[in-house]
């Protein structure tokens, strides 16, 4: 007997909406990044940096996923660029679903670059296509020597991973040649960039690997 699952239904429901959401987004023009890691790894000071540096030269948006808070895309809004926040509760990553109806509250025509910083968590939001281009995890020394080989299915995903909070490296005893090591075991086409979130250290090189659009 040929059993369905609903679980598997949502799951391709949510791949679908994926695609179109990707669709949406190329039609409008519009370069899509989401950008993983743990809670307090530094994805919205990451995601400030970049706004910073890249806001003169195109227009940017951010999604802030977050369970009820709106701490980080207040502080994302400072910058004067559209920010949505976008509330799961319960749940601990963002899907398509949510994603489209934040992506109907932006200005879409008048961006060409969105951030959307997932739900602080390194495991299920690899599970959860959202439709986006290109995958920005970050991470931080103060998560351990083995956070890369720990998480093989977000690794596996990425395009981009920052390394952030460096200046910590030696405190933290974690070296930054084995962290890339493991990467380039599970993921070859990654690139690792050592960052900080405080001052900024490492964002212009963290550009210089995003692929922007020109
Ligand atoms: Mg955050
Ligand atoms: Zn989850």
């Amino acid at each position: 007997m040929k059993i369905i699952k609903l679980e598997e239904s949502a799951l391709r429901k949510g791949r679908d909406l994926a695609r179109e959401n990707k669709k949406l987004l190329d039609e409008k023009g519009v370069y899509a990044f989401d950008v993983m890691g743990s809670v307090g790894s530094g994805k919205t000071s990451i995601i400030y940096w970049l706004v910073k540096k890249l806001k003169d030269r195109y227009d940017i948006g951010v999604i802030a996923g977050d369970l009820t808070t709106e701490v980080d895309a207040e502080r994302i809004e400072k910058e004067n660029i559209p920010v949505v926040q976008a509330h799961t509760g319960r749940v601990c990553h963002l899907d398509s679903s949510l994603v489209r109806m934040a992506m109907e509250s932006l200005p879409l025509e008048d961006i060409n670059i969105l951030f959307i910083e997932n739900v602080g968590n390194l495991i299920c939001p690899a599970a959860f296509p959202l439709g986006i281009h290109s995958e920005l995890v970050v991470t931080s020394v103060t998560e351990g020597p083995y956070i890369v080989k720990k998480h093989p299915y977000t690794f596996q995903r990425a395009d981009l991973v920052a390394i952030n909070k460096i200046d910590l490296r030696d405190a933290m005893k974690v070296s930054i040649e084995s962290l890339k090591e493991d990467l380039k075991e599970l993921n070859p086409d990654a690139r690792m960039i050592g960052t900080n979130g405080i001052t900024g250290e490492g964002v212009d090189k963290l550009i210089q690997c995003m692929n922007l659009p020109r």
